[in-house]
């Protein structure tokens, strides 16, 4: 499933360029249970559904931490667990782990993973937003597209990603193409002005204005961000001092 996707489109043609590479590693080809390939048992404590184990978790981890040539000695291996239970993924995170050479990332199933080799192996916890899902593949998949697409390269047009929604804490502003009008709805006539800096200042405004009405959270933590700067006073001349005696 993971391969299936991720090989398609933009992330497909930045694996055959080279640019990004992924491998989606079976967690039931560690399993010691050679007849079923069990990877899962019932939960200590009673409850509904079952629980991956940590051996065929952990085994899995050792082999692609060995496998990974250039890993150095002293620096830890980014492993993210994808999990409702993690931070809420973002632009902010993406561009985090778009510096990292090597990323795995957990795919739970069932009710989840064995608590203590988690504790073992997963440096990050993250989540895709706040519901539940089936399976981590989904999720893992959120993610490696968000962080390739920071990947120097893998996007034609590597402006698009810094000016885009997120990137400077605001939604990105309408955007228009062909025709300049279609069902009677025009173009914004500055867009067509060729003047680049009014167009830029349209573009901010009219960010502003759509992030305040679809994400007030973003709008005022940019605005704490980037407080408003005050208007210049203008000074007011002092009044000369009044001759005495006149
Ligand atoms: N019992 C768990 C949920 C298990 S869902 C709990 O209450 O926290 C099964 C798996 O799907 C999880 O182990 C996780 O890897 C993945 N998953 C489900 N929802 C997710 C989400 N919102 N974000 C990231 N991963 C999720």
């Amino acid at each position: 499933m993971v391969e299936q996707g991720l090989k398609t489109s933009i992330t497909g043609r930045a694996a055959d360029k080279g640019l990004i590479s992924f491998n989606a590693v079976n967690i039931r080809d560690f399993s010691n249970d050679n007849k079923h390939y069990k990877v899962d048992d019932y939960t200590y404590g009673g409850g509904a559904g079952m629980l991956m184990q940590a051996q065929p978790i952990y085994d899995c981890f050792l082999s692609i931490r060995d496998s990974i040539s250039d890993l150095s000695e002293d620096k830890k291996l980014r492993v993210v667990y994808v999990t409702p239970q993690g931070s809420v993924f973002n632009q902010k995170m993406a561009a985090d782990l778009a510096k990292e050479q090597d990323l795995v990332f957990l795919c739970g199933h069932y009710e989840g993973v064995d608590e203590r080799v988690l504790e073992e192996i997963v440096t990050d916890y993250i989540s895709i937003g706040d519901y539940v899902l089936t399976g981590g593949e989904l999720p893992a998949m959120v993610m490696i597209d968000a962080i390739s697409r920071l990947v120097p390269g893998v996007l034609n047009n590597d402006e698009s990603a810094m000016t885009e929604s997120f990137a400077g804490g605001l939604l990105e502003y309408p955007q228009y193409s062909r025709p300049e009008e279609w069902m009677g709805k025009k173009v914004p006539p500055i867009l067509l002005s060729g003047d680049h800096k009014k167009v830029d200042e349209w573009r901010l405004e009219q960010s502003l204005i759509r992030t305040k009405e679809r994400r007030p959270d973003l709008y005022e933590q940019y605005m704490i961000d980037n407080p408003p700067k005050p208007e210049k006073k203008k000074r007011k001349r002092k009044p000369k001092p009044e001759t005495e005696g006149e």
